[in-house]
């Protein structure tokens, strides 16, 4: 099946044969495919009216909502960016990337948080009223923007600005085209099988790429119906999954995590299909996930400058180990030594990937571009992984977290793995800290219950389960650990933790 030329074509192919159906549910309130496509087309006329032409970057700050949804299709109708961020960054955060994308408005949405008001206020947004997308507020006009070019090539043109989740450093703006979301989106859709009478659980961020194509435009491209929700909570999951006919969920570990916590032996629910992505899924998780929803919970591989599929399991070759699958069909991949020279199966070293979802660059950044996809289009992930000869790939870690200690390699997410599996651990990030040209293994626990163990207690049990290269120098228990809104642990922030304790400990 070919692919459309522009994002805003996917709503479109249900207008023949199927305009009532259901597209979007928010809160209850649902907005058919053709009330979608009217939707998109006011927010077209408004974007217009306000100076919005071809090539502009226009910021939308908000949560998951119906008019978030509308305003994406409308840029792309207009040939503008989406620079679509989380209401749920600092003011400053989000000052950093207007100004560093030079967006020539700022569209704020009322499912908007605090902290996005307050940037609002900040820039004397004026509070609006549009149609059917509600109340909106805009900010200034930026006459400093400079449009970039138009292309009529759908594979060059940008859809959407997205800033990376910041796991290892400051954020960066990976520039999407339409070609790269409609790829994932249509393969996405045929990955999990989705069927026009099929309800997908919306709730990961559309501010991120894993809810935008895989989960938001994946639906869409089906003609079935996505319910948006704009934060997650634990018992409102629940909830929908027993009384909403949801069939199909998308979520990141950490969500299965708390589902486990709230959720009785055997929750009622109307699943088919569920799903977890964006970091490390845990054995231990896996199978308890399993066990309570009956269902296989299938795993996949991506990152924002791969739109973001890389690989997944497939759904009639469910796994009972972690690994993320086999890369996607229509694009390679190529596990290799420093060099980029392939290394055979069972070999670690970085993941290489080539195809239509891999980003134009980073905007404003040629030199880091150059550095991550190469002159023959491989993107260089970062990665380190390992692939079976059956084409099924395993993620052991990104080469940047390595620890080396002492020579021998550590991988983060074995420690992690094997801390998670205690009962009283919610979540644990294992890092590196330097030590006089050594490293050293911290770690950082979250528990159920602080009363319930201590960090003598989990060092004992890691000592019963690791080598001791592997066991953490320190074990450091924190009432909660950093994480962005896709629920990915902030590593940076531990790492740097990490270094300060150890500076302070001296
Ligand atoms: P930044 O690039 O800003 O430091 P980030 O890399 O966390 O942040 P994303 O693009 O959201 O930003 O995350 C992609 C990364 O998440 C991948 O490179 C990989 O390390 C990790 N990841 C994603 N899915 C999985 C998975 N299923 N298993 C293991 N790791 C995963
Ligand atoms: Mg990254």
């Amino acid at each position: 099946e070919a692919l459309p030329a522009r994002l805003h074509e996917i709503p479109r192919r249900q207008l023949a044969s199927r305009p009532e159906a259901p597209a979007l549910i928010e809160n209850g309130v649902v907005w058919s495919y053709a009330e979608l496509v009217a939707a998109a087309a006011e927010a077209r006329d408004w974007l217009r009216s306000v100076g919005v032409r071809g090539g502009d970057r226009v910021m939308l700050v908000g949560e998951n909502c119906r008019a978030l949804v509308a305003m994406i299709f409308a840029l792309s109708e207009l040939d503008a960016w989406a620079v679509i961020v989380n209401a749920r960054l600092s003011p400053r955060e989000i000052e950093t990337i207007r100004s560093h994308c030079a967006a020539r408005r700022v569209v704020y949405f009322s499912a908007a948080s605090t902290e996005a008001a307050l940037h609002a206020q900040h820039v004397g947004a004026e509070p609006l009223s549009v149609g059917r997308l509600g109340e909106l507020a805009l900010g200034e006009l930026d006459l400093t923007c400079l449009p970039e070019p138009v292309q009529a090539d759908s594979a060059r043109q940008v859809a959407a600005l997205i800033y990376t989740s910041g796991t290892t450093g400051s954020p960066k703006g990976v520039m999407l085209s339409h070609r790269n979301l409609l790829f994932i989106a249509r393969s996405s859709s045929g990955l999990r099988r989705l069927r026009p009478d099929d309800q997908v659980f919306g709730v990961l961020p559309i501010s991120h790429v894993y809810g935008l194509s895989s989960v938001c435009l994946g639906t869409l491209y089906a003609g079935a119906c996505l319910q948006l929700h704009a934060r997650f909570s634990a018992t409102e999951t629940l909830r929908a999954l027993a009384e909403d006919g949801i069939s199909v969920m998308q979520g990141v570990p950490a969500m299965y995590t708390r589902l486990l916590e709230v959720c009785g032996e055997a929750p009622r629910h109307t699943l088919r299909f569920i799903y977890a992505g964006g970091s490390p899924l845990d054995p231990a998780l896996k199978q308890a996930v399993e066990a309570r929803f009956g269902l296989p919970l299938h795993n996949g591989y991506g990152m924002t400058e791969s739109s973001p599929t890389i690989s997944q399991t497939r759904m009639d070759a469910p796994r009972t180990d972690v690994s993320v699958g086999p890369a996607i069909p229509g694009i390679e991949v190529a596990i290799t030594d420093d060099e980029g020279r392939p290394l055979a199966d069972g070999e670690v070293g970085e993941l290489r990937v080539r195809g239509p979802n891999v980003m134009l660059g980073y905007y404003r950044n040629a030199e880091l571009s150059a550095q991550t996809v190469d002159a023959a289009g491989w993107l260089r992930t970062g990665d380190l992984a390992r692939r079976e000869a059956d084409g099924a790939l395993f993620i052991v870690g990104r080469s940047k977290e390595l620890i080396i200690r002492s020579g021998f390699n550590v991988y983060p997410v074995e420690v992690e793995s094997v801390l998670n599996a205690h009962p009283a651990v919610v979540h644990s990030a294992v890092v590196g800290r330097a030590v006089a040209g050594n490293e050293e293994v911290v770690a950082f626990v979250e528990l159920r219950d602080p009363t319930q163990a201590s960090a003598e207690d989990l060092l004992a049990y890691l000592a019963e389960r690791l080598s001791p290269y592997k066991r953490p120098s320190e074990l450091v228990i924190l009432p909660a650990l950093p994480a962005a809104a896709t629920g990915k642990i902030l590593k940076s922030q531990l790492r740097q933790l990490a270094q300060e304790g150890a500076i302070a400990g001296q």
